[in-house]
């Protein structure tokens, strides 16, 4: 049987450290903000945006969500995102996705300041990941990486095989690994052989958006199988990864929930820390 990778456990762990940064910075004088903009009535988001703003009060982070209507124009979101760059007592700007079809993400992810980023979305951010450099990395990469090192997952050497491309998970969670001397493999929908990939993976993540997507039969033994996905079924939510199968063969799994979206939160949290420190020093 598999190892867990107890996200939720972790998670628990870096908040109370991460407590600890927060009272630092009270004692100087220094208060933190986040502000969360959700536009629309997306139910997932909503979800998303509340469990955030329980972790900001949990850390007593002074987390704003500022609600804009379906109907909000792309100049409205756009002020909204200079007003708050200009906020001295905002250190972070975190912009919901998806946002509505009519509104341009890429435009308004990059009027964030790259300082307030704390999504590590904005092209600045990005690029530093890709160049070694250092930036905000995207929470639930940093998340991943921070789980697998948690528990001594050797990475360097390795064979690493990514499912997906996407610009939040996929590529920079493939980034990361790649910084770890794995050698990593990105799949994506038009793979052909995909079980071919997978079944190489000493590290194999999975993040696809369809449910219990990878089983048994497609890895390694031993392997460590952190699953992403946040898929609902019959009003459950499920992983991208069949638990009940992959655990039998897996060396260490993540289960959902209670894995890769508890570190997220908590690597959001991290990063608004950081960005506020560095305002600090
Ligand atoms: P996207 O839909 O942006 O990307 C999905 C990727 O999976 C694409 O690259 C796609 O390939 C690939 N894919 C789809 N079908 C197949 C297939 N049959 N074989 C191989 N690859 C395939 O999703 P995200 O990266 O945004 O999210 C992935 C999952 O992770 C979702 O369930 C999402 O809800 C969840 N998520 C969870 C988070 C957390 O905190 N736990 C945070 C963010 C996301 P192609 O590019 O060719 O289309």
């Amino acid at each position: 049987m598999a190892i867990i990778l107890d996200g939720k456990a972790l998670s628990e762990k870096m908040m109370a450290e991460l407590k600890n940064r927060v009272d630092a910075l009270r004692a100087k004088g220094k208060t933190i903000g986040l502000s969360v903009i959700l536009v629309g009535e997306n139910p997932a988001s909503q979800v998303y945006v509340r469990n955030k703003g329980k972790a900001c009060e949990a850390l007593g982070i002074r987390g704003d969500t500022i609600l804009l209507p379906e109907q909000t124009t792309q100049e409205e979101l756009e002020a909204l995102i200079i007003k708050l760059n200009r906020d001295d007592g905002v250190d972070g700007i975190l912009v919901q996705l998806p946002l509505p079809k009519h509104l341009d993400e890429t435009k308004a992810l990059r009027l964030i300041v790259p300082e307030k980023d704390v999504d590590g979305f904005h092209i600045e951010n990005a690029g530093k990941l890709f160049t070694g450099q250092e930036g905000v990395a995207a929470c639930t990469p940093k998340g991943i990486l921070a789980m697998l090192k948690a528990w001594n997952v050797p990475l360097s050497g390795k064979e690493a095989v990514v499912i997906g491309r996407s610009n939040i998970v996929g590529k920079p969670v493939a980034m990361l690994l790649l910084n770890e001397n794995c050698t990593v493999t990105i799949c994506h929908s038009r793979t052909a052989d995909l079980a071919a990939h997978t079944r190489r993976a000493d590290i194999l993540v999975a993040a696809v958006g369809k449910p219990r997507f990878v089983t048994a039969d497609m890895v390694k033994p031993g392997a460590a199988v952190v699953d992403v996905g946040i898929n609902r079924v019959d009003g459950k939510v499920v992983g991208d990864v069949d638990f009940e199968s992959v655990e039998k063969v897996a060396g260490y799994i993540s289960p959902v929930p209670g894995g890769v979206g508890k570190m997220t939160i908590c690597m959001l949290m991290e990063n608004v820390i950081e960005a506020a420190e560095k305002k600090v020093c």
